[in-house]
């Protein structure tokens, strides 16, 4: 894809280098567990601060990076794809205001607990914040087969920003109330599902917008809208499940199957509006 001349807003935060530290221990960070708990984009915080406190918490103090736009490519990469998702938001929803994005390594504290690496790139409701650690972008690459391009990395973060968009409009928290309603884990996960589903439309959404508010300084190359569907079809729950040796269980589904993230993905660029994101039909 097309970036290098894009926009900079300087609005990251860069953790990197402040030795956050990983949790100690645990054996999570290994084998086929480590593998599907990578790959959840947006994990749910309440996941998250359980998590962190079932391994004793870790008493990382509270972190200051810098703020700006980092000087290395991969920073300058979040800082321009960042901005230019803003731009298309603020097009889009009424309102519209940016999160914050933080890069880190290893592990940060966050406004949902403790965040590390393994989670994968994930957005926290509480500070309102898209968390980062740009080593993910290797492993998604040499674990999932992402091919190691530019545009999958942007899907990835256009998902995030999708999850702060359903934050401003609610429906995060419409979500979390339905689920506590919800009779049984099996209904509960239909609307997680929804809810990932519809981020990834959303980050179609972006990308047919991209060069439209960027004078196409940002835009998307030939074969990049492939590539996103590899990457989609690649993190599908039932591809991940496939991959960790188990069988595959809809039921247990939290973001969607392979197809079905690849459909909404698709869904969202051909129409570049979020109104065609309505993922709760069925939910
Ligand atoms: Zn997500």
């Amino acid at each position: 894809m097309r970036w290098r001349g894009g926009e900079t807003s300087g609005r990251i935060e860069d953790r990197r280098g402040l030795g956050g530290g990983a949790i100690a221990g645990g054996g999570i960070g290994v084998g086929v567990l480590a593998l599907i708990g990578y790959f959840v984009f947006g994990i749910d915080p309440a996941t998250t601060t359980q998590l962190a406190s079932q391994l004793g918490g870790v008493g990382a103090s509270e972190q200051q990076g810098q703020m700006g736009t980092p000087k290395d490519e991969a920073g300058r990469f979040v800082d321009v794809i960042g901005t230019n998702i803003d731009k298309v938001w603020a097009q889009k929803l009424e309102g519209y205001q940016p999160p914050l994005v933080r890069i880190y390594e290893q592990g940060t504290q966050t406004g949902c607990g403790y965040g590390q690496s393994a989670m994968g790139p994930f957005y926290c409701p509480n500070d309102k914040t898209v968390y980062l650690d740009l080593n993910f972008w290797q492993e998604m690459e040499t674990q999932l087969g992402a091919s190691g391009a530019d545009f999958a990395r942007a899907y990835v973060i256009a998902h995030e920003f999708g999850h702060h968009v359903q934050t401003l409009t609610g429906t995060s928290d419409q979500v979390r109330q339905a689920q506590q309603r919800a009779r049984g884990q099996g209904e509960a996960n239909r609307y997680s599902v929804a809810l990932e589903l519809q981020a990834d439309c959303y980050a179609g959404v972006w990308a047919r917008n991209a060069a439209a508010v960027s004078n196409g300084q940002v835009a998307l190359e030939p074969g990049d809208i492939e590539e996103g569907m590899k990457t989609a079809q690649a993190i599908g729950d039932d591809t991940l499940q496939r991959r960790g040796g188990g069988r595959v269980s809809p039921e247990s589904f939290t973001h969607g199957s392979s197809a079905q993230r690849v459909e909404w993905l698709q869904r969202g660029y051909q129409s570049g509006d979020p109104a065609s994101c309505d993922t709760f039909g069925g939910a």
